[in-house]
């Protein structure tokens, strides 16, 4: 089961090469942020769109062109002589890891990891779209965040017209689950979250993952002497989520573009280069350094 509130930010379409009218699964619009912190309200114009993630995830791998072997839990991965990659039945010259925070082929790099996880627990759950209309704030799909007072993370509240997405992250994961507790109570107290949603959100879910590092790039590739193979990170597995709001669907979609761009252009070792030249990650790199300098 993959947790995911389901935001996209306005340049995953040009990442997908799709227009937001393409997009044939639920998709909703919104123009208004409501952001409470420390005890104050504000309604902020901010353009933005939420998915649920089964549906696009399912939407890419229909529509990627890729053979799909689903089913087959990665436990092991081994190298034959000739240079092959080899997953149970599939052989390859190149092999991409992207199975998020835990991915087997991450392991095998050991990448750096100079700072520890975030912290998240959420739960996405089917309502009465009359409920959900009843207790939320703005028009459907417009994000409520609570900013946790000491800017260590954040609490939302997304209706999804019958579903609803309830969830809180913390930079240190050991700080979540209070973080959770406050945020509940913060969304009940205001009337927000339906009485529907009481007994299911005593069983939210946890992850963690790693937001963007500059170190993290230096793990992107390991290419073979003769440029034909080699083993790659992508997304979660590298550790790419935007440094301040930790969206990872971005970074996880345009690592995976332009990591197979790298490999179908026959130059694999530029996968890394390709990653830093970017205006994306360029941004996440401007926006670590900032975080950084004001503690
Ligand atoms: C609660 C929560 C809310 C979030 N909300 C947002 C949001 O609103 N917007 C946003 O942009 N980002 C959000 N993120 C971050 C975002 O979900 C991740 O950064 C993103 O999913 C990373 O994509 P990925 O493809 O690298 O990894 P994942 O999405 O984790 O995908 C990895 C895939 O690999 C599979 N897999 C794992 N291990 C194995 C194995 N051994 N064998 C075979 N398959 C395996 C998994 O089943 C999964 O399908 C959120 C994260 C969490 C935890």
């Amino acid at each position: 089961m993959k947790l995911c509130a389901g935001w996209i930010s306005a340049p995953i379409w040009d990442v997908l090469e799709l227009a937001p009218s393409d997009y044939p699964a639920g998709l909703w619009p919104w123009r208004t942020c409501h952001v409470h912190y420390r005890g104050r309200a504000h309604a902020i114009d901010v353009k933005g769109w939420f998915i649920r993630r089964y549906e696009l995830d399912d939407f890419l791998l229909r529509t990627s062109g890729a053979s799909v072997h689903s089913g087959i839990a990665v436990k092991q991965v081994e190298r034959d002589e000739d240079g092959f990659w080899t997953i149970g039945p599939l052989r390859a010259r190149h092999l991409v890891g992207a199975a998020g925070t835990h991915c087997p082929v991450a392991r095998l790099f050991a990448p750096a990891r100079p700072m520890g996880p975030v912290g998240v627990q959420e739960l996405e759950l089917p309502l009465p779209p009359d409920a959900i209309a009843r207790t939320r704030i703005g028009d459907n799909g417009e994000p409520e965040l609570l900013l946790h007072d000491d800017l260590r993370g954040y609490a939302w509240n997304v209706p999804k017209s019958d579903w609803l997405n309830v969830g809180c992250g913390t930079l240190d994961p050991g700080e979540v689950r209070t973080a959770w507790a406050e945020a509940r109570a913060h969304f009940e107290r205001l009337g927000h979250l339906p009485a529907e949603a009481s007994a299911p959100l005593d069983h939210v879910k946890g992850h963690s993952y790693y937001l963007f590092h500059p170190d993290h790039l230096d793990s992107a590739a390991r290419v073979d002497a003769d440029g034909k193979g080699g083993v790659y990170l992508a997304g979660d597995s590298l550790g790419l989520a935007q440094p301040l709001t930790a969206e990872g669907i971005l970074p996880a979609t345009l690592s995976g573009r332009l990591c197979a761009e790298a490999i179908l252009g026959g130059d694999p070792a530029s996968y890394p280069a390709r990653l830093r030249a970017h205006p994306i990650l360029d941004d996440y790199r401007r926006v670590f350094r900032a975080r950084r300098r004001a503690g």
